[in-house]
């Protein structure tokens, strides 16, 4: 379908906020690969076009519907008190309560926020599940800060963000640096100011007070799934191919050792502190043992080191960037070797690199398909909690790679039908499913 003409694309909007004097948001394409709003933004133009929807809802979708920024006081261990910023973003909410995790990192912004909260939308829709989609984050450097004062931060920004938060409205989840540890805290502080227990305000909490089996490791084994149904429709053998993954924390350790379980060679893997490279292949299960006991995946024994910038350029047939944003961009992406790329991380590829990759053959499994395997068990986990009634891990990881396997082949058709890549096709199905719940609930009022 033909764009109306009376819509503000991406490239339109930044010419125009040039004229206006607004230069944060005038980004030259360079600088705007390095901002995962205006990628963001752009990547949903793209795919608007595709949708049939009237300007009204394209404007509403591509917008938050709610950004809450909190600044906030936190005690320190020395006695000092110390002011924070947080945010908490509704993107949409109209295919359910809002759904995102929490990210604690000194270089979030409120775009960042913006963009993963609009990104979740995308990602419940893609796999059919009833959320809408959010994002939380604190300005802060846990690296730097003890346990105490982190539960203080955590207690402190749950009180402050729980306007917004509730079972029924806006669910938190984990996400960079926030844990299962951090959101038991969260769930207390809710409940303690409810009076009584909640577990499913949150998820990814731990087992004994409602966590879900399975969601651990949910979104490396939603990984694995894409990999698996990527490779399959590309006639690619997986006995003996070669993976590598950046970043070894809750994505891409799983993913690590869940590719080596089913017979893909992991030939490197990495975390902040740099690589570690073995052509005849890493042990991730014993990598995983080495960064419990050190802290990081360096100086695991037997394994040459190389910097991230590197591994990302390594020859392999899958590489699973699964750390941080924008990590292959204009830079890199030509020396990018990799047959599929699936991105455990959220927008870890920039939308030129994009179609460099795309140019050089390269088959991309897009974020909001391949992590989505973390929130379809959060929605299994809030289900359990709101029902208090649990269910076997076994029957979780069934349920999991149904619905992952499902919805990777419903994109894989529409990328067909349509001639899309995958990254668009997925943007087509979830916009496609957003607009259509807005027209069918109505503008109220
Ligand atoms: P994490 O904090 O557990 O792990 C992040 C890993 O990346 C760590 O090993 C860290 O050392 C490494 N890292 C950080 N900065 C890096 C850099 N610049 N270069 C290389 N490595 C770097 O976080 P996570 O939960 O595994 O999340 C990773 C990515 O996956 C994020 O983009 C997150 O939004 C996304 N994601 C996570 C989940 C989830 O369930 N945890 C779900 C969907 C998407």
């Amino acid at each position: 379908m033909e764009r109306d003409v009376n819509r503000v694309t991406y490239e339109e909007e930044r010419r125009t906020c040039a004229d206006a004097g607004h230069p944060e948001l005038a980004a030259t394409s360079e600088e705007a690969s390095d901002n995962i709003y205006h990628n963001a933004l752009k990547s949903y133009d793209e795919a608007a076009r595709y949708v049939d929807m009237p300007n009204g809802i394209y404007e509403m979708l591509r917008r938050c519907k709610r950004e809450l920024t909190v600044n906030f006081p936190v005690r320190m261990d020395d006695g000092s008190v110390k002011v924070f910023t947080g945010y908490r973003v509704h993107h949409n909410t109209v295919r359910g309560p809002s759904k995102g995790g929490i990210r604690y990192h000194p270089a979030v912004d409120l775009d960042d926020v913006r963009a993963l909260a609009m990104l979740m939308s995308w990602k419940c829709a893609v796999v059919g599940i009833p959320y809408g989609g959010a994002k939380g984050g604190v300005v802060c450097d846990p690296c730097e800060m003890s346990e105490r004062e982190l539960e203080n931060l955590t207690r402190r920004y749950a009180t402050e963000i729980s306007i917004l938060m509730s079972p029924e409205g806006d669910i938190p989840a984990p996400d960079v640096n926030t844990d299962d540890k951090i959101m038991a805290w969260i769930m207390d502080t809710y409940s303690m100011h409810r009076g009584y227990s909640v577990p499913a305000v949150v998820t990814g909490k731990p087992i004994s007070i409602g966590g879900s089996p399975g969601r651990g490791e949910a979104t490396g084994r939603g990984v694995m799934f894409c990999v698996r149904e990527a490779m399959k429709h590309l006639n690619m053998p997986v006995e003996g191919s070669t993976a590598v993954v950046q970043g070894f924390g809750k994505v891409g350790s799983v993913v690590a050792y869940l590719l080596q379980s089913k017979g893909i060679k992991v030939i490197a893997v990495s975390d902040v502190k740099g690589g570690i490279y073995n052509p005849r292949g890493i042990d991730a299960y014993d990598v995983v043992r080495h960064v419990k006991q050190t802290g990081s995946i360096m100086g695991y024994r037997g394994c040459d080191e190389m910097t991230n910038e590197d591994l990302l350029e390594l020859k392999c047939d899958v590489l699973v960037p699964a750390a941080m944003e924008n990590q292959i961009t204009v830079r890199n992406a030509a020396r990018v070797k990799a047959k599929v790329v699936a991105e455990g991380a959220n927008g870890p590829t920039s939308p030129e690199a994009d179609e460099i990759l795309l140019d050089n053959g390269a088959f991309i499994v897009p974020d909001i398909l391949c992590n989505a395997g973390g929130v379809t068990v959060s929605y299994f986990e809030w289900v359990q909690g709101l029902q208090f009634f649990f269910w076997s891990e076994r029957e979780i990881n069934v349920r999991l790679r149904e619905i992952m396997v499902r919805s990777f082949n419903d994109v894989l058709r529409i990328s067909q039908q349509k001639q899309v890549n995958m990254r668009l096709a997925a943007l087509i199905l979830a916009i496609g499913r957003v607009a259509e719940a807005t027209q069918v609930r109505g503008i109220y009022p």
